[in-house]
């Protein structure tokens, strides 16, 4: 009978040291010690990417899109390194391969690449001579060889990629967090863990800046009915089963993001510049006749081709309420918040979504009346939060 094959992803707080990455080793030789055949795939140690991107940003504010995933790149190809040998001197046989060696090839968007084939052979290969395969996530090549990247935080993308690629039985991704929680806990203390997400909200939830799990890598895994497994690397707890069964609560979860800034422009420029963001591969977040929203970190690009049609740049926070049947939450919420001392600068709500801009200062508290107001309270009928299935 065929081994089953399990791919686990390791984010950077579980590789962050060299011992951490022994208690990866453990875990991944606990895995092959029940007859598994292993894939794991592991982000750059802590801190290491944006340690990288931070000199790029150094040397040149815009840097080339090409030279960024040729430094970016680097820092998961001293975790896999790490890992390999630590396996080894555990008395395992284990291979660490770059995205190039695993034939990992994407398309041709630097920064933001999507994987389109891996080197199935290879894998089979080293997994048939027990070997145990040890991946770079977030990168791969374009078919002219030059190195990509799949977007911050897109090792969990490689991860479930290749589980589907390579047929796998399971996608676990172990993080520092033991599940998918309501709120980012650190925002929200009450924050209930989810014992299982469905693909749409934990979608939703992802592209409204839920950090959990990379936004393509859901998308990846709804296509092709993979489910994923979130679990911590420092507990032995049972994680959040990220899966095609429809979540039955009405809302499931709160986004935050932060790093966004609101661009004030000259009245009814804000579509021509929207159009620009397009060509240059910039996200907007959302747009109005008079401004548009994107990341922190695009903000520099687009003033390099617009900055004459922009007067103000300001900081701003948005916080998105991800469930279904959302009209009478929005109309609900609104006055609430008000009442609280907490201004909505503007809220828009479309299929899954009510999104609120914020002002920074004002994000924090909001979240937690809504958590407690929309969440808590319907989810207080069952009184064990342990008993809890969404
Ligand atoms: N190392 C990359 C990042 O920090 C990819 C990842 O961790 O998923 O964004
Ligand atoms: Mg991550």
């Amino acid at each position: 009978m065929k081994n089953r094959l399990i791919v686990q992803k390791f984010g950077g707080t579980s590789v962050g040291s060299v011992d951490r990455i022994r208690a990866v080793a453990e875990q991944v030789i606990k895995t092959k010690e029940q007859g598994n055949q292993v894939v794991v795939v592991v982000s750059a140690m802590s801190g290491e990417t944006n340690r990288l991107q931070g000199l790029a940003y150094e040397v040149d504010s815009v840097p080339s899109s090409r030279e960024l995933d040729v430094i970016l790149s680097a820092g998961e190809q001293v975790t896999i390194a790490l890992l390999a040998m630590t396996l080894d001197k555990l008395g395992y046989k284990a291979t660490s391969l770059t995205g190039w060696q695993a034939g990992i090839v994407t398309d041709d968007t630097h920064n933001q690449a999507t994987i389109q084939s891996v080197d199935n052979e290879k894998f089979d290969q080293l997994l048939n001579d027990d070997q145990i395969v040890i991946v770079a996530g977030f990168q791969g090549v374009n078919q002219a060889g030059a190195i990509t990247t799949l977007g911050r935080g897109g090792s969990d993308t490689s991860a479930v990629t290749l589980a589907g690629l390579l047929g796998a039985n399971e996608c676990q991704i172990f993080t520092d967090v033991d599940g998918v929680y309501s709120c980012d806990p650190r925002v929200v203390e009450s924050a209930l863990k989810l014992e299982h997400v469905d693909f749409d909200d934990m979608q939703t939830m992802a592209k409204y800046g839920a950090k959990v799990l990379h936004e393509p890598c859901v998308e990846f895994a709804a296509k092709h009915n993979l489910n994923i497994r979130v679990l911590s690397s420092f507990s032995p707890k049972q994680g959040t089963l990220v899966t095609r069964l429809q979540s039955k609560k009405n809302v499931c979860g709160l986004a935050l993001q932060r790093d966004l800034s609101r661009l004030i422009v000259n009245l009814d420029k804000a579509g021509q510049i929207a159009m620009q963001c397009q060509l240059l591969g910039i996200a907007v977040h959302s747009q109005k006749a008079e401004y548009l929203i994107v990341n922190n970190s695009d903000v520099s690009k687009l003033l390099q081709i617009s900055s004459e049609d922009v007067s103000i740049v300001e900081p701003i926070s948005a916080l998105t309420i991800v469930g279904a049947e959302l009209e009478e939450v929005h109309l609900d919420v609104l006055p609430q918040l008000l009442a609280k001392d907490i201004k909505v600068l503007d809220s828009f709500r479309c299929d899954r979504v009510v999104k609120l801009l914020l002002l920074p200062e004002h994000l924090n508290r909001a979240a937690n009346f809504i958590h407690a107001q929309y969440i808590e309270q319907s989810h207080s009928v069952a009184k064990d939060k342990k008993a809890l299935i969404l």
